[in-house]
């Protein structure tokens, strides 16, 4: 019999199928994986089997050395979707393997272990011993031994860092017989299952009955169908997605519930845990690899049945899903911006498809895509414009900030208005949340003589200033330069840091208002694990008044007694590069200011802005999703913008700019060529550089088409096969990004 085995290699030019001959007394299937020895060399190499034929085309096979899984290590069904994502994103077969693998397989994060060591004689004799070797030349073993005499057993890392030694004095110290060293299972969690309450279903609204019903029906009958739920905020869309989950469970079928990985807060968590207890995985991204491992492992073995995750969740091994749910269903980050570019929503519906599931897209500004496609009749639409408990949305102010400055000669970042609000929750003791759509302390520096912006020298971006590093720092490559002192263009000393950020912003609060409580949330304080859960329960337990964030503080976040919301400046987002800044603004603004009054008090929110009439401001502040969707449309449709096409960005990356610039050069042609025969490509923009003309040394060109891209994917595909890998050129397409820079 013959195996055909792909390799794990992320090389293109090997990406196909090879043919093995499997011994005779080896058992090996479809899935499993396998060692083989590859090409003329005779390399070792690792692979997956994706069929077993009778025969082969070719003579004089290699044989499978080793089968590594006595039960596939993948289903048939997985392999096939691995297929469909090659074909639909130009990726190599084992770059689509890996989305459903869990990470850092390759490395061999199997079990989590620790190595310990321990003493071997007496403390007194080791105490003694450390002594004389410390006098005599083994200073560094001495210091080990002296170490293990306070601490024993010790992790031998933990050891090394106390020490001062390393693996080789600890060698040293075994061979002596004076220590030995152990492994142990480290058992790793990726929630604390201890912390968390049982919960009961509640008795369904009727407008979540309604959807509920539906849900269960879809799921006890197998039948697909893509479901957009548009509720606004608090009408109790998660219990819905709860109660459908329940049920699914109760049919034995399993469940994928995505959040965007900003608002896989401990709180969200918690909310399925303490409904579903130990039958959810969780999967996000600040978990280590071996928790990760751990999880997916869970979800393999049927151990549970339902994972909460970010958008990679959408690749949980599961069979007999029910019910794939995408909540915040407008997010961009259910998009990869890395290869395979895909959307978790065109991997849910495919999936679901597959197994006779629902998907069921909610959000309380559904994206324009997606509410277009209900209003064809494509998504079935439900809706719920009640908060669950009759509460009114709250009531939002806009204010002009041209007028702070000319009027009032305020040039703090707190308008008059806003500033009268919070010292009025700060008396009623109610909690206020502050929105700045930017991290760091000012996003820019530049020279006041010549306007000279401090660039990263590997990516043509400016550098941000952050305080308490004292640094300039790269966001793209993660470079940091000291601050400079004197213009590196002019000489001038007038070197001036622009816009404001979280920490100014919490250093006028504490200016203005000195017996305010204020907390921050913003990339800086909740870079370290738990980081982020720590702010949210401090603020949950009362120990703030205010909180100041970034994009982190919209989402999710369920806190009763927040009476306030304050956008600080609703036009960064609005001035955005990009077709989808209104749809982006639109959102945002209603997320935040439906932060607001989720208890029993109605909620205020101020939006602050230098464009008042702005339309996308104005609705947001109506709550009038309707409205702004009608006049959103419309302009999409009139400029030919998605959902009307495809925005297709096909874009060559390379160390020398003339390679690159002529490679996509090259493309253009075959482009141009192509539309001699047809019209499916309605325009094409570039080949120019692109806005971010070079990120971490790379430049990069780009070209972008407007069609349907299912139209021209055979035109995609030939031009994603073509290599420069001797240029160091690469190609990369990608359709609908997120990203237009
Ligand atoms: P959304 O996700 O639509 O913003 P949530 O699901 O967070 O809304 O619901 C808001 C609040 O209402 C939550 O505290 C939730 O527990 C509560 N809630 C939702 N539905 C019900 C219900 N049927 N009965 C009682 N409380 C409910
Ligand atoms: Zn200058
Ligand atoms: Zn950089």
């Amino acid at each position: 019999m013959i195996a055909k085995v792909i390799l794990n290699n992320r090389q293109h030019n090997i990406d196909q199928c090879f043919d093995y001959e499997i011994p005779a007394q080896m058992e090996v299937s479809v899935g499993c994986r396998v060692e083989v020895l590859f090409g003329r060399g005779n390399f070792f190499a690792r692979g997956i089997v994706v069929e077993i034929t009778k025969s082969s085309y070719f003579k004089n096979l290699k044989e499978i050395r080793k089968v590594l899984d006595k039960e596939p290590f993948v289903s048939e069904s997985i392999l096939n979707l691995c297929l469909w994502v090659k074909e639909k994103y130009f990726c190599s077969f084992y770059q689509a393997l890996r989305l459903f693998l869990p990470p850092g397989l390759e490395s061999g994060a199997r079990e989590k272990t620790a190595r310990y060591a321990n003493l071997k004689i007496s403390e007194d004799e080791a105490l003694s011993l450390a002594e004389d070797m410390l006098s005599k030349r083994a200073k560094v073993q001495g210091q080990m031994l002296k170490a293990l005499c306070e601490i024993h057993p010790i992790k031998v890392t933990e050891l090394y860092t106390l020490s001062g030694g390393n693996a080789s004095t600890l060698s040293s110290l075994a061979k002596k017989g004076l220590v030995e060293i152990f492994s142990e299972r480290v058992y790793r969690e990726a929630y604390n299952k201890n912390k968390y309450k049982p919960s009961e279903n509640y008795v369904p609204t009727p407008e979540q009955k309604k959807v509920i019903d539906h849900l269960k029906n879809n799921i006890s009958a197998s039948k697909t169908e893509t479901i957009l739920l548009r509720g606004v905020t608090g009408s109790g869309k998660t219990e819905v997605f709860l109660q459908a989950i329940d049920h699914c469970i109760k049919q034995g079928k399993t469940a994928i519930m995505l959040v965007p990985e900003i608002s896989l807060t401990p709180q969200t968590v918690n909310r399925f845990v303490s409904r579903f207890g130990e039958s959810v995985a969780v999967i996000h991204s600040r978990l280590s690899q071996g928790e990760r491992f751990d999880e997916w492992n869970k979800i393999k073995n049927g151990e549970v049945s339902v994972v909460v995750g970010a958008r990679s969740a959408i690749f949980a091994p599961f069979e007999n899903i029910g019910i794939i749910i995408l909540d915040e269903e407008h997010e961009t980050s259910y998009k990869s911006d890395t290869t395979p570019k895909y959307h978790a929503k065109d991997i849910a519906e495919k999936r679901a498809k597959e197994s006779g599931a629902t998907v069921l897209l909610a959000s309380a500004t559904p994206s324009l895509h997606s509410f277009y496609k209900a209003q064809n009749g494509e998504y079935t639409l439900f809706e719920m414009t009640h908060r669950y408990n009759e509460m009114e949305l709250p009531e939002v102010k806009i204010v002009d900030m041209r007028g702070e400055l000319f009027n009032h000669k305020n040039f703090s970042p707190l308008s008059l208005t806003l500033q009268r609000e919070i010292a009025k929750n700060l008396e009623n003791k109610t909690k206020t949340i502050l929105f700045l759509n930017r991290r760091g302390y000012s996003t820019f520096t530049s020279c006041r003589e010549c306007g000279y912006v401090l660039e990263c020298t590997d990516c043509s971006v400016s550098m941000t200033y952050h305080k308490h590093k004292n640094t300039m720092v790269c966001h793209y490559c993660g470079k940091e330069m000291p601050v400079p002192e004197i213009c590196p263009e002019c000489g001038s000393r007038h070197i001036k840091f622009f816009g404001t950020g979280t920490q100014k912003i919490e250093e006028t609060l504490l200016d203005k208002f000195p017996t305010a409580r204020v907390l921050r949330m913003d990339t800086d304080t909740t870079s370290h694990k738990g980081g982020h859960e720590e702010i949210l329960s401090a603020f949950g337990r009362g120990e703030a008044d205010i909180l100041v964030g970034t994009q982190m503080v919209t989402k999710g976040l369920d806190f009763p007694d927040v009476t306030l919301v304050g956008v600080l400046a609703a036009d960064t987002s609005l001035c955005m590069d990009d077709f989808r800044a209104s749809e982006k603004s639109f959102s945002l603004l209603t997320q935040v200011c439906g932060r607001a009054g989720r208890g029993e008090i109605k909620g205020r929110a101020i939006i602050q802005t230098y464009q008042p009439q702005n339309s996308t401001v104005v609705f947001a502040k109506d709550h009038d999703y309707l409205s702004f969707y009608e006049s959103e449309i419309a302009s999409r449709k009139r400029l030919n913008y998605p959902p009307f096409c495809d925005i297709i960005s096909i874009m060559a990356s390379g160390e020398n700019e003339e390679n690159t610039a002529k490679f996509m050069e090259k493309i253009n042609l075959l482009v141009k060529d192509y539309m001699k025969t047809n019209d499916f490509i309605s325009s094409v923009i570039g080949p120019s550089s692109a806005p971010l003309s070079k990120i971490k040394n790379q430049y990069r060109y780009r070209m972008l088409l407007k069609a349907d891209s299912e139209k021209i994917h055979p035109l995609l595909k030939s031009l994603s096969e073509i290599k420069e890998d001797a240029k160091k050129v690469f190609l990369s397409i990608d359709i609908n990004p997120t990203n237009m820079l």
